[in-house]
């Protein structure tokens, strides 16, 4: 018999990736394609659904061919992918109507603010806010803006999805038109108590349910590929929004566990069982999986700028030739020696929501030199983070005693020994860090049997190291008081500018 295998499609926002892996979570081949990013206007983002898709096949066909694998070996495919990007495609021709609106197109803020009057309903069906974040605006924007589109949409001629909504039709060569709950809540259209489309929401924005893709659970059989793609069919099984799948792939299954992937920026999201929370303290409620007749709720917050903090340190202060620097020039000081940094390149997110601020150092002296600076930046992430725990833990009323951590900057030993300490928490970092794709696998995998169940995964992973936290309680409140302190400053700084 021929060795079996998952194939993850990890669709990001810069790059298209295909990882296989065998049942052990082991990496057997890896491909990765970048496209193009648009950037029309001033603030628009667009990607073309062509080239994602093509980029998505063509990195799955050379993953395969890397391995010296065929269809035969892989047992099924999983697929992981940017959320909220919208496309809009025509349902016979299968060409796009318009570019793919990307998650960080701000091109519908006029949109949004006029759902403001209606937030407490769109954030009671959703767990969202009213922002052009999410695909709602985006797809009305389309409707709106491209010549016909919304009279051949009334009619039928028009199909809307979401990337893995996007991908799967195309892999099913129209066959599938769905979407999974992770993805769909991202909408802003979808009920995440009734788990359907929300005819309110539609009526409010004006979109036709005819375009809308069948909601569907994150491991499921889908359909199966087209024979022209791989030679013979493979079943499409598994579907997740990117840090949802991080979520599953760290294997956070359990009510009150909580991963934190510290890349770019930094996206913290919690398990909080079969009911979903509803955030007083600015985070958002989100459908972390449906799976085995059962939804999973998460409660989600993220921080703009987590290791673009170092790129910042490396390209324009110039400190390091390579972000992993920031590590051994943060260890050669014992502290910052009271520099506390701010950085709010792009405003604040949760819990401040402040998108005017900016950022801000404070604290420098004559003694102050790049290592003190580097070590403050590190501990601002790691500040960062604990806002977002002390959230959590606000909301939900438990305490949060371990943090499973990934994403590049994850790899920095000083910053979650920083991160245990502030936050008194274990932190438990595992082998792979290539949480997102596993996530994806393990998801497609539960649904053919590949795996039997949950525990079948969890005996799979290995972990590479636990930070525990060093310092007692009174040194750690005592810098979280300073950081606050830093954090009020700056918000104070940035609306003294606005009254100005
Ligand atoms: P993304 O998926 O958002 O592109 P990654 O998970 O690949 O991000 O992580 C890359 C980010 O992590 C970059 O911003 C980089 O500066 C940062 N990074 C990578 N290695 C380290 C390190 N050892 N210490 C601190 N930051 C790091």
């Amino acid at each position: 018999m021929n060795e079996q295998y998952i194939m993850a499609l990890d669709q990001g926002t810069t790059s298209s990736r295909t990882i296989i892996y065998d049942k052990h979570s082991n990496i057997i081949s890896v491909a990765q394609q970048e496209f193009t990013q648009y950037f029309p206007k001033e603030g628009w983002v667009e990607h073309d659904p062509m080239e994602i898709w093509s980029t998505q096949m063509a990195t799955a066909q050379q993953a395969l061919l890397q391995a010296n694998l065929t269809f035969r070996n892989i047992a099924a495919i999983g697929i992981t992918n940017q959320r909220e990007t919208t496309v809009v495609w025509d349902k016979e021709t299968g060409e796009p109507i318009y570019n793919a609106i990307v998650w960080q197109c701000r091109r519908t803020a006029n949109y949004a603010d006029a759902l403001k009057p209606h937030e407490a309903m769109i954030c009671e069906k959703t767990g969202l806010v009213a922002d052009p974040y999410f695909s709602a605006t985006k797809l009305a924007w389309i409707l709106d803006n491209v010549p016909e589109a919304r009279v051949r949409a009334e009619g039928g001629e028009l199909l809307f999805g979401t990337i893995e909504s996007w991908l799967i039709w195309k892999m099913t060569g129209g066959k599938a038109h769905v979407s999974d709950y992770s993805n769909a809540c991202r909408t802003m259209l979808f009920n995440i108590n009734t788990l359907q489309w929300d005819d309110e929401l539609l009526a409010l924005l004006d979109i036709p349910r005819c375009m809308l893709p069948e909601p569907v659970e994150s491991s499921a059989h889908y359909g199966e590929t087209i024979k022209e793609l791989f030679g013979g069919p493979i079943p499409i099984t598994g579907a997740a929004g990117d840090q949802q799948a991080a979520l599953f792939g760290e294997c956070c299954f359990e009510e009150n566990e909580v991963k934190s992937t510290y890349g770019t920026g930094n996206f913290l999201l919690l398990n909080t069982g079969e009911k979903p929370v509803y955030s007083k303290n600015g985070l958002l409620t989100t459908i972390a999986w449906g799976l085995d007749g059962k939804v999973k709720y998460a409660l989600e917050g993220s921080v703009f700028v987590c290791g673009a903090a170092i790129q910042w340190l490396r390209d324009e202060l110039g400190f390091m030739e390579t972000s992993k620097e920031s590590e051994e020039m943060a260890s050669a000081v014992e502290s910052t020696d009271g520099v506390i940094i701010v950085p709010a390149f792009t405003g604040l997110g949760a819990p401040y929501w402040e998108p005017n601020a900016r950022g801000a150092i404070y604290g420098v002296t004559r003694g102050t030199n790049r290592n003190h600076i580097a070590r403050a930046v590190l501990e601002a992430l790691a500040f960062q983070n604990e806002d977002l725990l002390a959230a959590m833990e606000a909301d939900t009323g438990r305490k949060i005693d371990v943090l499973k951590v990934d994403g590049g900057a994850a790899l920095n030993n000083l910053l979650m020994q920083i991160q245990a300490d502030i936050s008194d928490v274990k932190i438990s970092r595992a082998t792979s860090i290539e949480s997102t794709s596993l996530g994806a696998a393990y998801l497609a995998g539960l649904s053919t049997g590949y795996y039997e169940s949950l525990d079948d995964i969890i005996n799979n992973k290995e972990i590479d190291r636990i930070f525990r936290p060093e310092i007692n309680e009174d040194e750690r409140t005592a810098r979280i008081r300073q950081w606050k302190k830093a954090v009020n400053a700056t918000i104070a700084y940035c609306s003294e500018d606005k009254t100005e």
